[in-house]
């Protein structure tokens, strides 16, 4: 049995690789299914499930929605979602927009810090898909502003940072109710981004969570220590979530990040494509 990866981008989002490519690359290097999660966009999956069925490969349709959250970040991964579903599709328009209001707050930002960049060159450098943060420190990168990604998210990008401009957002409630809606699961992503403290915040945070109809937790991510990965497994565990992982690969600047296995030996087993499927199996029976 071959293995998996659950979280990855394509040029849809903020990946360098498109869907056809990134599908492609998975199945040479010999993993069994992938996901592609691209950030608030549904629109490189049809390319993704395409490409996979013509060269015999499973894909499997995700994405990954931001979610209103303090201090750190939420993202929540959908998982098996009906790509086609109206409603799905309207409320993904509206984070289109809100994308389009924030972006060029974000170039004016810029400028009036005494950084000469345009609006049109960022979206030149997301290649014609939607644009996130990544494309901004592309083009600062490009013009000689910082030496690379990180010194751009540190300096100007990140949460709270001199350039930074917050996006509305779902609630983790609105995000969790598409997904459902959608037919998909609903899966916590990276929990080392939410900024919580202690073991206890995470397990009090999930229970409400769990009650919005979040179905799994993504214990495996390369960012997440050995301490992590345990504590987010034993919250798993005490809570009957289901385990997920991935690597979460754009392509950019992480040359040692790669599909499938991350930094290292992510290893991730097909049960857990089982585990997703089973879910939404019991969700449309009970519906
Ligand atoms: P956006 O879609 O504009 O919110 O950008 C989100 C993407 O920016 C993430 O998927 C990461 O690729 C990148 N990112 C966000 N925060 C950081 C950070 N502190 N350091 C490096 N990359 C980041
Ligand atoms: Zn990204
Ligand atoms: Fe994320
Ligand atoms: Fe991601």
């Amino acid at each position: 049995m071959g293995y998996i990866d659950l979280h990855l981008h394509t040029t849809a989002s903020d990946g360098v690789k498109t869907p056809s490519e990134l599908v492609s690359y998975a199945k040479s290097k010999g993993l069994q299914a992938i996901s592609i999660t691209d950030h608030d966009t549904i629109e490189g999956l049809e390319e993704g499930l395409a490409e996979g069925e013509r060269i015999g490969f499973e894909v499997i349709p995700g994405i990954e929605i931001s979610a209103e959250h303090s201090p750190g970040s939420m993202h929540l991964l959908g998982y098996l979602i009906d790509i086609h579903h109206p409603s799905l599709n309207e409320k993904l328009k509206y984070l289109q927009r809100a994308r389009e209001e924030r972006n060029p707050k974000m170039v004016e930002r810029l400028n009036q810090l005494g950084i000469h960049i345009t609006y049109e060159e960022v979206v030149r450098a997301s290649g014609g898909g939607q644009v996130g943060r990544p494309h901004f420190a592309q083009v600062l990168i490009e013009k000689g502003y910082v030496r690379n990604f990180q010194e751009a998210f540190d300096r100007y990008l990140k949460k709270g940072a001199s350039a930074y401009v917050d996006k509305l957002r779902f609630t983790p409630a609105e995000a969790i109710y598409l997904i459902n809606e959608a037919k998909g699961v609903a899966v916590l992503g990276h929990p080392n981004t939410l900024g919580l403290n202690e073991p206890k915040e995470l397990e009090r945070l999930i229970e409400i969570l769990i009650k919005e109809g979040l179905k799994g937790i993504e214990v495996y991510y390369p960012e997440h220590s050995s301490l992590e990965i345990a504590q987010y497994k034993a919250v798993a565990e005490k809570y009957g979530l289901i385990q997920t992982g991935g690597t979460d690969y754009h392509g950019i600047d992480k040359e040692s990040l790669d599909v499938g296995v991350g930094r290292g030996e992510m290893k991730l087993p097909y049960s857990m494509v089982e585990a997703l499927k089973a879910a939404r199996d019991r969700a449309t029976q009970s519906n």
